[in-house]
């Protein structure tokens, strides 16, 4: 038997066994199986990642991503039983999505669970059966207001249609928030990597944390604890999957000091706000817009390093100054970036979407993938000029010296500007 130590429950006083999860449980021959790629999904199987019964588990981790520590300390606190099950009334997609046929294809999406989204609807029997399984997506409505957007609308840039964007602003959105769930195999293949090497550093570089990822090569699929991304839809979700629908899209990673906040050392919130303008007129011409927002903090660093960057940016002898910009990232972080865009086409997939015309980003990091995975672009959309702040600058130029999408690549005198602002 596994582990079967007596822990006192805390709160309770019940005696709860500390079952590891590092080796096969004796019932593990009743473990569902998970046939990634299987266009049927009772054939694929569902993502079982169930804590109240290890030998059902067939895949490493948790749901909830990096919330599943919270969710740890809500059951040591005694505010949350540890077997506490969903209750999924109510709670299907707002929306339907797919299925498509990328999501038949192992190759296409590795990094979420395609049928995600429904779950709940597709194991419905297993679940009433006592099986404890989870979406990994879920598909709600909303709507959302911009400073931008009111501007625009000001300005003339946008007009009101009473569907997607209101006379106040509001513009009705589909929103979609999705965890990831890796396929190992095929997360190795997109890296070009031994499945083995890739389980060992996720292993080691979580200081051990999932021992399942060097004990069980049965377990293929791990829910890693990382923040997923969030689709926002604009226009009629019907369109997807259709060859005639025009697509408007930006793959933005998250910048909460700019997204949020305003900070003007960069790009992000003009980019992304130029991205929903961009949307919602694709939209309104009869075509789809869409927003990926990746949380990948920092180019997926962290706020810390990115903060550390910044002050290192800043405080250099010379200033801050563009031919600097990536040094000082790889200075403090060992790289310049981690976003590994590798993986970021999935969601496209996932979308049915074979066929970009409109891309608003510049990142030839972002473009090559999308194009490697087999999805056209017609037109790139660089951030009008207007929209950069004075202190960003320096990031603008160090990236068009590095390949960004543009025909005004600066020189090296150009570079060597201070043109960022002291602490
Ligand atoms: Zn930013």
């Amino acid at each position: 038997m596994n582990g079967l130590n007596r822990l006192r429950d805390g709160k309770a006083g019940v005696p709860r066994p500390i079952i590891l999860t590092s080796h096969p449980q004796r019932r593990s021959a009743t473990k569902p199986s998970l046939r990634w790629g299987e266009a049927d999904p009772q054939q694929r199987g569902p993502v079982i990642a169930t804590l109240a019964d290890p030998a059902l588990r067939n895949a490493i981790g948790t749901h909830a991503g990096s919330y599943a520590l919270y969710r740890a300390l809500a059951v040591a606190s005694g505010q949350l039983r540890a077997d506490h099950r969903p209750d999924f009334r109510d709670t299907r997609p707002a929306a339907g999505i797919g299925p498509f046929a990328a999501w038949s294809d192992a190759s296409k999406i590795v990094s979420l669970d395609p049928w995600g989204h429904l779950a709940p609807e597709i194991f419905a029997t297993d679940i009433a059966a006592g099986h404890d399984i989870r979406p990994s997506i879920a598909v709600t409505r909303a709507h959302i207001n911009m400073p931008e957007l009111a501007q625009a609308l000001r300005e003339g840039r946008l007009l009101p249609d009473g569907e997607v964007l209101l006379p106040n602003g509001d513009v009705r959105v589909t929103k979609i928030a999705i965890e990831p769930v890796w396929y190992l195999p095929g997360i190795a293949a997109r890296f070009g990597i031994g499945e083995t090497e890739l389980r060992r550093d996720l292993f080691e570089q979580t200081g051990g944390m999932f021992p399942e990822l060097v004990t069980r090569p049965d377990l293929r699929v791990f829910l890693p604890p990382i923040g997923g991304m969030t689709v926002y839809l604009f226009g009629d979700t019907d369109r997807l999957g259709s060859e005639e629908t025009q697509i408007a899209c930006r793959i933005h990673d998250e910048c909460n000091g700019s997204d949020v906040f305003g900070s003007d050392i960069c790009t992000c919130r003009p980019y992304l706000a130029h991205g929903i303008e961009a949307c919602i007129g694709m939209a309104q011409e009869g075509g789809l817009g869409v927003i990926v927002y990746n949380r990948k903090e920092g180019r997926a660093l962290g706020e810390v390093t990115k903060f550390l960057v910044y002050n290192a940016r800043k405080r250099q002898v010379g200033g801050d100054r563009a031919e600097q910009y990536f040094q000082r990232t790889e200075c403090v972080a060992g790289v310049q970036d981690m976003r590994f865009q590798e993986l970021m086409p999935d969601v496209l997939h996932w979308l049915g979407i074979r066929r970009i015309d409109r891309l608003v980003s510049m990142s030839n990091m972002k473009f090559a993938p999308i194009i490697d995975s087999g999805i056209q672009v017609v037109a790139r959309v660089p951030i009008p000029d207007a929209l950069i702040p004075a202190d960003a600058r320096v990031e603008m130029d160090a990236k068009k010296a590095a390949g960004y999408f543009t025909d005004a690549v600066p020189d090296a005198a150009e570079l060597a500007l201070i043109k960022g602002r002291a602490l």
